[in-house]
């Protein structure tokens, strides 16, 4: 006979219910539109883009969140001065930061220990981390999402794509130059692939703006991003030149492009936010208010 404790079911902690899903879906369905924004590979402009995009629908009125999911190269932070900027949130969730009144952020940078450190994961792990990611920040009700997501057609996009339901589509950022213009038309085909419609393509890094004259000179051919939205039946959404004040911006974390730096790279910004906008049937902020929204923020 068994001696008697043996018989005893062995003592397991409660199994931990894992909520993911549901807090996923609960979170997505109070955001009107989310909007991913791809490339075909990585320095094109994409995080500057997207950084640009969130700035602009907010100072437009909209309630705003940029999500920066780049997990190899998260550069959202920087861009918008926010650096270490995380506070602690409720249990298991995560506060996003606010940027000004109508836009919050949250960066996957804002939880990598060292951004000297290269993050080393695998493809089921970082599923797993960019689905309790999206599903644990406490964005509240928004009119936009903006998802800078990793470059190129790999795991994350793919998980973005899977776990981000009723998404209005891609912006799809590029370069003029045939190496970067090969990568963004497999983009656009795996957009076609995971059912994600393609709001437009932006020929980035299109010309050079001269600094002293402000005349624009043709660096590279031009034309490429247009030649090729207009060969895969894609919008084009424009070109915004190469503009030594974008990179300026960037360092001091205040990227307002379509109001801040004026002329060619304002004007080609504020066509593709005008197109977005299209989007909710709304209209853009008259020129100067948005200006001034952005550059008082409540950081
Ligand atoms: P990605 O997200 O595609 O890797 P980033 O947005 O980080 O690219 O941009 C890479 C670098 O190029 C940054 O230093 C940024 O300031 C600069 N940059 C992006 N677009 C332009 C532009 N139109 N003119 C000048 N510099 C730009």
């Amino acid at each position: 006979m068994e001696p008697r404790h043996a018989a005893r079911a062995p003592h397991h902690p409660p199994e931990a219910v894992d909520r993911t899903d549901e807090q996923l879906a609960q979170h997505m369905c109070l955001i009107a539109h989310k909007i991913m924004v791809l490339s075909g590979k990585g320095g094109v402009g994409k995080s500057t883009v997207a950084a640009n995009l969130a700035v602009s629908l907010a100072a437009a009125g909209r309630r705003t969140g940029l999500l920066d999911i780049d997990i190899h190269g998260p550069s959202i932070p920087k861009l918008l001065g926010l650096e270490g900027a995380l506070l602690p949130g409720p249990a298991e969730m995560l506060l996003p930061i606010s940027f000004n009144e109508n836009l919050k952020v949250m960066s996957i940078g804002f939880l990598l220990p060292d951004d000297r450190e290269a993050v080393i994961w695998r493809g089921p792990m970082k599923h797993k981390l960019i689905k309790q990611f999206l599903a644990q920040v406490e964005w509240g009700e928004l009119d936009y999402l903006v998802v800078d997501s990793p470059p190129g057609t790999g795991d994350e996009p793919l998980s973005i794509a899977q776990l981000v339901h009723g998404t209005d589509g891609a912006v799809v950022v590029t370069t003029p130059q045939e190496v970067a213009l090969s990568d963004v038309r497999k983009c656009v085909t795996f957009c076609h692939r995971v059912g994600l419609p393609v709001i437009g393509v932006i020929e980035n890094m299109s010309g050079l703006v001269c600094p002293e004259c402000g005349a624009r000179i043709a660096l590279f051919k031009e034309g490429g991003g247009e030649a090729l939205a207009r060969e895969m039946g894609v919008p084009f959404l424009g070109k915004i030149p190469l503009d030594p004040r974008i990179v300026e911006a960037g360092y001091a974390g205040k990227p307002d492009l379509a109001h801040g730096v004026g002329g060619e790279t304002a004007r080609a910004f504020r066509r593709v936010v005008e197109h977005i906008l299209k989007g909710d049937g709304g209209a853009p902020a008259p020129e100067g208010t948005a200006a001034r929204d952005t550059k008082g923020g409540s950081r």
